[in-house]
């Protein structure tokens, strides 16, 4: 017996390593070390392809490169053309997109704009977004996911956000409604320090990013708040979360700079050179790799590792612990206010959590379906909302979903 405890604990042993060796299950399939599929895309698009302003022939380049790489990584793939500016110049956003295997419209958005202004390479404003947004689609491409996620590369953002606001133009009401997050990346590679944002009425992107970043002990910051015009953990409408934000849909914003010097708004990105991005003396491959180099790799490798773990977190499967959470909210809203209801529907949820664990299918399915009974019965005694009712049936249906698949 003894001998066997001794085997059992030696094979857990290797078991973990396996694991650890393999990385998080966030990681993907790829064995490629955090950051180096990003800088492999940066370089591409600033060596390769060079200043990508709206409308020219370097902004096509990069949208056929986008294009084809979100193709060869398996995404359904589309380009949406509009048009912008008095001379009816043209620019795309390019669209990519995991289906959900779930019946839900619920979705999320991860964006980043591929124009530049003129007379740079745009390696930090604004391949390097583009880049970590393409390692993340890549490590995300293989695994199944219940949610539908897009990745959405926006044009003609230097030129007044015209990609992303023409994106939001053209969703629909439920499509709006279903977006459970917008994640925004611009000029990552060259500030002092890395920073996440959040929406004005909406903070909770933000605060999941900072708690991943706490356990992976990576140093990301929020805005101090130092100049009243930005409230603490928020930013100024000037890049492509704008639009969504106005929408009503919740956003993150990564970017790199520094908020507490020059008007303290996060305009002047470094203390030694100043600002990177619109600078052709600043934001090229040159400089950035002479000056800028180990900052450049360790952001990218950083905010690949960050954004990988939030997607993961963000399209996890439905669960009661996840229903939990969405009832705290409902009671936060406003749209249950009654005791005795929540605390009926949590004990219920805890019992089905812990047939999740043992793995009970049978029983988490039937105990869903006296959730909903439940639900059904507190709706007829006006003890929780029409709102709160639907969200939680809705919900409760993709849990029975995901343990019937
Ligand atoms: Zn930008």
């Amino acid at each position: 017996m003894y001998g066997k405890r001794i085997i059992y604990a030696f094979m857990s042993i290797i078991v973990l390593l396996g694991i650890v060796a393999q990385g998080s299950p966030a990681q993907g399939q790829s064995e490629q070390a955090y950051g180096d599929i990003a800088l492999d895309h940066i370089s591409h698009l600033a060596d390769e392809i060079g200043e990508r302003v709206a409308g020219t022939s370097g902004e096509e380049q990069a949208r056929d490169y986008l294009y084809q790489t979100f193709k060869d990584l398996g995404y359904d793939v589309e380009v949406q053309p509009f048009i912008f500016g008095s001379n009816g110049q043209e620019s795309s956003n390019v669209i990519a997109t995991k289906e959900g295997y779930l019946d839900t419209e619920k979705q999320i958005i991860i964006g980043a704009h591929y124009d530049s202004v003129r007379n740079v390479e745009g390696v930090d404003d604004n391949a390097s977004g583009v880049g970590v947004m393409l390692e993340a689609a890549e490590r995300a491409a293989a695994a199944d996911s219940p949610y539908t996620i897009h990745f959405i590369a926006f044009g003609a953002e230097e030129v007044g956000l015209r990609g992303s606001h023409y994106y939001v133009s053209e969703m629909t009401d439920i499509e709006i409604e279903s977006t459970m997050a917008m994640i925004n990346l611009d000029s990552l590679a060259a500030g002092d320090y890395m920073y996440v944002h959040g929406g004005i009425a909406d903070g909770s992107i933000r605060e999941m990013a900072l708690d991943i970043s706490d356990n992976l002990g990576i140093d990301l910051q929020i805005n101090p708040g130092l100049n009243p015009n930005y409230p603490e953990g928020t930013t100024g409408s000037w890049s492509d979360h704008a639009a969504f934000e106005n929408a009503g849909i919740p956003i993150g914003y990564f970017e790199s700079t520094n908020w507490e010097i020059g008007a303290l708004d996060g305009y002047t990105q470094t203390e030694e050179f100043g600002s990177i991005w619109h600078n052709p003396a600043r934001d090229n491959m040159a400089f950035i790799r002479e000056n800028l180099a180990e900052r450049m790799d360790s952001h990218i490798k950083n905010y690949a590792q960050i954004l990988t773990e939030l997607v993961h977190e963000l399209v996890a499967p439905p669960s009661a612990e996840g229903i939990r959470t969405a009832i705290e909210e409902l009671e936060a809203e406003g749209e249950i206010d009654n005791a005795e209801a929540i605390r009926v529907l949590q004990i219920h949820l805890i019992a089905v959590g812990q047939y999740e664990n043992q793995g009970e299918v049978e029983k988490v399915i039937r105990h869903m379906g006296g959730f909903q009974v439940l639900l059904d019965h507190q709706k007829d005694q006006g003890m929780i909302s029409e709102e709160a009712y639907e969200q939680l049936s809705h919900e409760s249906d993709l849990l029975i979903q995901e343990w019937e698949r």
